[in-house]
């Protein structure tokens, strides 16, 4: 059995091709990112990362590069579970979210990404096989856009291939926020679907008008209306119903999905396995989500998450927005009608051109 023999951790600040705000993170320039490679006794290896704002990398590849490497190196590189779960144990006391599931997520695809190098297969193959067709929507961050950009972004992302397009929420009043989503209902054809995200802006009780004032325009959901921690609040507005809900990307434990969905507060589970743990985690959340009739959503990373939504029956959207992540990959993901395919290349097929991250390490 192949054990892990080396292990490293690189931290890099991308600048963003555009500002874009949304409204719980304001207006973001640049993110971090936080990449893990893993090379095995035999030689195969495997790369794992994990995006975060600006400024929020460094405390992530301190986890990753101190304890985590040690937690694993010399280990047996197939028993992701007991790795995983080692891990996770470990830093329970500082852990259980936070930082920690951020320094988990990029460990656990490298090591999920050796283990399918080295079997030769693609990563959502391994993880079950479902359809490598996945439905992706575009999800475009554009709060401080005034509304002739957020139009222009909404056809650009119609050229692209998208069938779906999602807009962002939190202007200072209701009536604002209403007015680009009627301007942006009108703009768009009627076969292309609209989702709105609110980004945490609001009040259980404004999130209730806020909802009543959307119903007509039918959007496939509206996303973290109020903050992720109030889960009665979110089983309130679901129960009130008029429009579906989708939360999760700040969610970073298994037992926060749990509780979540036992309380009947969500209608799109939406795991973002960087912020969660890694692909680890989020299986078991798509899969609870399946056995409570639940379909499952991704946030952002979609080059990994096409992977895990292609090995997911349940699976609905994969979102779609990478910071501009694309330009250091050889073969980024692209879509067609509305759908993203999952490679047949080996592991999550990603190929990083390090030589050109290299001019942003650091962070
Ligand atoms: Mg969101």
């Amino acid at each position: 059995m192949p054990t892990i023999a080396e292990m490293r951790t690189d931290l890099y600040r991308l600048p963003l091709p555009v500002p874009m705000e949304a409204s719980a993170a304001g207006v973001m320039t640049a993110f971090d990112m936080v990449a893990v490679r893993i090379t095995d006794s035999e030689g195969t290896s495997g790369c794992g990362y994990t995006v975060l704002h600006e400024g929020q990398g460094a405390s992530v590849a301190a986890i990753a590069d101190l304890p985590f490497r040690e937690a694993v190196t010399g280990e047996d590189a197939d028993r992701i579970e007991w790795l995983w779960r080692r891990m996770y144990r470990g830093h329970h006391y500082a852990g259980r979210g936070g930082p920690v599931s951020f320094a988990l997520a990029a460990v656990d695809v490298a090591l999920w990404d050796l283990k399918s190098n080295r079997l030769g297969q693609p990563l959502w193959r391994l993880l079950g096989g479902y359809d490598p067709k996945v439905k992706a929507y575009a999800g475009n961050i554009d709060l401080n856009f005034p509304v002739d950009r957020l139009l222009e972004g909404a056809s650009r992302s119609v050229e692209q291939g998208f069938r779906s397009v999602k807009m962002r929420l939190g202007r200072p009043t209701l009536a604002e926020d209403i007015a680009r989503v009627q301007a942006m209902r009108e703009h768009l054809a009627d076969d292309i679907e609209m989702m709105a995200d609110a980004n945490e802006a609001w009040r259980v009780d404004e999130a209730m008008r806020a909802m009543a004032m959307l119903k007509p325009f039918d959007l496939v959901w509206l996303e973290e209306p109020i903050s992720p921690d109030n889960i009665a609040g979110y089983a309130h507005l679901r129960a009130a119903g008029g429009v579906p809900l989708a939360a999760g990307e700040n969610l970073h434990t298994l037992a926060e999905f749990t509780a979540l969905i036992a309380a009947g507060g969500v209608d799109f589970p939406e795991p973002d396995l960087t912020t969660c743990g890694g692909i680890t985690p989020f299986m078991k959340v798509a899969r609870l989500a399946e056995a409570h009739g639940l379909p499952v959503i991704s946030h952002g990373a979609h080059d990994l998450h096409v992977h895990l939504l292609a090995a997911a029956p349940n699976a609905a959207y994969l979102e779609w927005h990478a910071f501009g992540l694309d330009r250091f990959m050889a073969e980024p993901l692209t879509v067609t009608d509305g759908f993203a395919t999952a490679p047949e290349r080996p592991g999550h097929g990603i190929d990083f051109d390090w030589d050109k991250l290299e001019a942003h390490k650091g962070g």
